[in-house]
């Protein structure tokens, strides 16, 4: 028997039996979307599957009377009932993502509103418009790729979008969302959302963290943030700055964490509400302002041991016009490096100095080698993490020509991305 997307159907596999709705699936494979926002995959030559509901037509023996499972659909169509209007832009990623069967790698292939159909519970918290920016993964991202998708979202800000959902790959995510958060003052939230794991894998993420980023888009919480498991169980969603927020696994799916600073607050799972740990921008405070600019010409450079500082000579002959040295501690280089910093600072290049140990300050007024940085021109990061410096240095340089503008801009705190106090 022929199932479509969207059936409710039960299958027994082992002595157990899982029921969900028919998901997009390969030939001799179906995958289901279950009730608890898992996904399972099953081969049809071994399990016994049988139909339970057939868009709207509840087979016999469905237990659910063709009421429970219908889509969601049910939710939106009741008079009376208006819900947020929020705006799901798709740039690719695992998120978007499924095996494909021909190659064995997992490739971006669904679009916004391929992941609204997946994810049925999405139409109960808002009404959706799909929007398909790209379908890359996040590894192929570059600053015109971040001006297109601010654009867009700002795009549906102003067509009346109470909140924005960005779905993203999440290896180049704080990226983004540090970009977002420089060229944006935003009045609604604007939520950057991805999963760990493919929607076609038991353990994939996406549905859990798709509903945690839908509440987060309907709340006051107007600011750029990163929505992502909070542990490993589906128990609840973190909220992250777009500024303080990093990858910090490569496979577990709460691989995202606030650095130098608490999350914003948490979605819980099952009771679908926020909580929240710091201050944030509420929702209208700020009014909409975007400010694309950008210079590419930007580089993150990582100090090790023994390293030839002429590395930075190839930068600066190559037109290079800002620099961030991802020193060590509390961010040093090697004393051989200093004259290339000065000779930066000299072309009206900026340095600035972050640090490899990512949690702390940055301080180089303790030791002879931070004091002579200093005097070179190197600017101290603070408490930003090394990524975020990147972008806010490509940000700033987009803004200004001036070197004095860009140094001042360049200290200040622009979008949450250096706090006051250090995080123990
Ligand atoms: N490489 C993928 C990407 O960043 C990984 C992911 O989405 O999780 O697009």
């Amino acid at each position: 028997m022929e199932f479509k997307q969207g059936d409710w159907v039960r299958i027994e596999k082992d002595g157990t039996v899982y029921e969900g709705k028919v998901m997009p699936s390969m030939e001799r494979y179906i995958a289901i979307k279950m009730k608890s926002g898992y996904n399972a995959g099953f081969s049809t030559d071994k399990v016994r599957i049988t139909l339970m509901e057939s868009n709207g037509e509840t087979a016999n023996g469905g237990k659910n009377g063709g009421k429970e499972h219908k889509n969601g659909d049910a939710e939106l169509s009741k008079p009376g009932k208006k819900l947020p209007k929020v705006a799901i832009l798709s740039t690719g990623g695992t998120i978007a993502s499924k095996i494909d069967y021909r190659t064995g790698a997992v490739t971006s292939q669904f679009t916004a509103d391929d992941i609204l159909a997946a994810i049925p519970e999405l139409k109960e918290i808002a009404d959706f418009k799909g929007r398909v920016i790209s379908s890359i993964l996040s590894e192929n991202m570059d600053s015109e790729s971040w001006q297109n998708l601010a654009r867009a979202v700002v795009e549906e800000i102003e067509a009346g979008a109470d909140g924005v959902i960005v779905t993203h790959g999440t290896d180049t995510m704080m990226y983004t969302a540090a970009a977002l958060s420089f060229m944006i003052e935003t009045p609604v939230p604007i939520v950057l959302v991805g999963s760990q794991r493919s929607a076609d894998r038991p353990s994939s993420d996406n549905a859990m963290n798709a509903i945690c980023a839908a509440c987060v888009s309907i709340s006051d919480i107007a600011e750029v943030s990163v929505v992502m498991h909070g542990t490993t169980s589906d128990d609840f969603c973190e909220i992250h700055r777009g500024t303080k927020v990093r990858k910090m696994h490569t496979s577990c799916r709460n691989a995202f964490k606030s650095v130098n600073s608490l999350p914003i607050g948490v979605v819980d799972y099952n009771k679908r509400e926020i909580k929240t740990f710091i201050d944030y921008t509420r929702r209208g405070v700020s009014s909409l302002k975007f400010k694309p600019g950008m210079e590419p010409k930007c580089a993150l450079v990582k100090f090790t041991p023994g390293a030839d500082p002429a590395i930075l000579d190839c930068y600066l002959e190559n037109g290079y016009r800002g620099l961030i040295l991802e020193g060590t501690g509390l961010g040093h280089v090697s004393t051989k490096w200093i004259p290339f910093i000065q000779k930066a600072t000299d072309a009206k290049i900026p340095v600035i100095v972050t640090s490899q140990c990512l949690n702390g300050r940055i301080c180089d007024r303790v030791y002879d080698t931070g004091r002579d940085m200093l005097k070179a021109g190197a600017i101290e990061g603070e408490d930003t993490l090394p990524e975020t410096a990147l972008v806010k240095m490509m940000w700033v340089l987009g803004q200004t020509n001036e070197f004095d503008k860009a140094i001042e801009m360049l200290r200040e705190d622009i979008s949450g991305e250096i706090t006051e106090c250090t995080l123990k």
